[in-house]
C-alpha cells in the first residue's frame, strides 16, 4: 500500500435521493424537478474541465460516483459525466470505477449502460435485511428489492460488488445482525462495508434519540466482534475499521483517503486533497451550480482550503493509517517524516497495548478489534498527546 504521487482518485458527488433517511447527514435531498439533473451534470462537467490542466501530470486510477443516490439520476446524465471524466483526466488502464446504488433505483438495463460507459464496480446500500429494522431506519426498499438489484448487477456483468450494512441501529440484535450478514454473504459480493450508526447532529434521529430503541454499548461491541468473526470465516478479510474484502478486492478509491493519497472531488460538499491542500466545495447545489456556471462572476464555491504540511500532515497520516488493519508501518513512517513513531507516541501506545487495544507486530503498530471499536477516542487521545509533546522544546519537528 505504498503511496504513488502521480496517482489520483476522482470523486463525483450526486446529491439526489428518492427519500431522505432520518439518520443521514450527507449532503443530499429529494429534487422537486427533473430539470435539475441535466443542469447539474453540465455544472459538474464544466467544473472538471477547470481542473484538466492542473491534473495533467496525474493518472486517475479510481473514479467514485457517490451520493446521495447516483442512480436516481437519469442514466444518460451519468454517462455524460463518465465520458467527461475520461475526456478531462488520464485514466489508468484497469482503473476502478464505482457507482453507489440503492435498491429499487437500478435495473439490468441501467447497469449494462453504466458498464459500457466504464463502470466496473457498484456499491449497494442495503443497511439491514430485516424489514422492521429497515422501517425503523426509514429506508424505503425491501430485502427483495436489494436481491433483485444485486442480481441485475451480476446479469449486467458487474464483476465487483460491494454491499453496505449498518450495526447499532434501532431494534437490532446481535442475532438479527448476523442474519443480515448471512443474507448478504450468501450472494457472494466481493466487498462488504459495516458501519456503526452514529446519531448525527441536526438529523431527525437526533431529535428522537431517546425513543430509538438502540442497542447498548456492550451489545454493540459484541455485534462488532461477532460480525468480524463471521465475515472472516466466510472469506472477507477486515482491512479497515468498517471494511471487509475478498482477496484482491479492497476498495482502491477509499484506500486513497486512508493512505493520504490525492483525490479531487466535484459537486457540493465534495472534499479534495490535491497539491498538499485540503478543500471542499460549498454545501448547496444552487450556490455550486451558479458558481460554476458563471466563473467570471467569481462567486466563491471553495470553502475551508488548508495547506497540510509538517506536523498536521503527520497527524493526519497517523489518524488515517490507524484506521487500517495493518496500521502504521514504522519504517515507512520514518522514511516519510524523518522521525521515530515509537519515540513520539511510545508512552501513550504502551497504555493501549497493555490493555489490548493496540498491538505491535514486526514493523507495524495497529489497533485490535477492541481498539477499532473505540477508535475515535483512541485516535483523538493519541493525537492530543503528540500535540502536547510537541510543545516541549525537545521536539522541534
Ligand atoms: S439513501 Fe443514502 S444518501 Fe440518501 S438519504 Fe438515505 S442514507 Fe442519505
Amino acid at each position: 500500500m505504498q503511496s504513488d504521487s502521480s496517482r489520483l482518485g476522482i470523486y463525483i458527488h450526486i446529491p439526489f435521493c428518492r427519500t431522505k433517511c432520518a439518520y443521514c447527514d450527507f449532503y443530499s435531498f429529494v429534487p422537486d424537478t427533473e430539470d435539475i439533473y441535466e443542469r447539474y451534470a453540465d455544472a459538474v462537467i464544466k467544473h472538471m474541465e477547470c481542473y484538466r490542466a492542473a491534473a495533467a501530470d496525474r493518472t486517475a486510477d479510481s473514479v467514485f460516483i457517490g451520493g446521495g443516490t447516483p442512480t436516481v439520476m437519469p442514466t444518460e446524465q451519468l454517462v455524460r459525466i463518465l465520458k467527461a471524466v475520461k475526456r478531462n483526466f488520464r485514466l489508468a488502464k484497469g482503473a476502478e470505477i464505482t457507482v453507489e446504488v440503492n435498491p429499487a433505483t437500478a435495473d439490468k438495463k441501467k447497469f449494462t449502460r453504466l458498464r459500457r460507459a466504464g463502470v466496473n464496480r457498484v456499491s449497494i446500500g442495503l443497511q439491514s435485511a430485516v424489514p422492521a429494522e429497515l422501517k425503523a431506519l426509514t429506508r424505503t426498499h425491501t430485502l427483495s428489492d436489494f436481491e433483485d438489484c444485486f442480481r441485475a448487477a451480476r446479469e449486467a456483468k458487474i464483476g465487483n460488488i460491494s454491499v453496505d450494512l449498518m450495526f447499532g441501529t434501532p431494534l437490532q440484535t446481535k442475532e438479527s445482525l448476523l442474519h443480515s450478514l448471512d443474507c448478504v454473504t450468501r450472494l457472494s459480493p466481493e466487498h462488504i462495508s459495516l458501519y456503526d450508526l452514529k446519531i448525527e447532529e441536526g438529523t431527525p434521529f437526533e431529535r428522537i434519540r431517546e425513543r430509538l430503541a438502540l442497542p447498548d454499548e456492550d451489545t454493540e461491541y459484541d455485534m462488532y466482534v461477532k460480525a468480524i468473526a463471521l465475515l472472516e470465516r466466510r472469506g472477507y478479510r477486515q482491512y479497515e475499521i468498517s471494511n471487509f474484502a475478498r482477496p484482491g478486492k479492497t476498495c482502491r478509491h477509499n484506500l486513497k483517503y486512508w493512505n493520504c493519497d490525492e483525490y479531487l472531488g466535484f459537486g457540493p460538499a465534495a472534499y479534495s486533497y490535491f497539491n498538499k491542500n485540503r478543500f471542499s466545495f460549498v454545501r448547496s447545489i444552487e450556490a455550486y451550480m451558479r458558481g460554476v456556471e458563471d466563473m467570471e462572476s467569481r462567486i466563491g464555491i471553495t470553502v475551508g482550503s488548508e495547506e497540510i504540511s509538517g506536523r498536521a500532515q503527520m497527524g493526519e497520516y497517523v489518524m488515517l493509517r490507524l484506521r487500517l488493519r495493518e496500521g502504521i508501518a514504522l519504517g515507512e513512517f520514518r522514511r516519510r517524516y524523518g522521525c521515530d513513531f515509537l519515540e513520539m507516541y511510545g508512552s501513550k501506545l504502551d497504555f493501549y497495548i497493555k490493555r489490548g487495544y493496540m498491538r505491535c507486530r514486526e514493523d507495524n503498530i495497529f489497533l485490535t478489534p477492541a481498539g477499532m471499536f473505540v477508535s475515535n477516542y483512541i485516535l483523538s487521545d493519541i493525537l492530543s498527546f503528540a500535540d502536547l509533546n510537541a510543545l516541549s522544546p525537545a521536539n522541534s519537528f
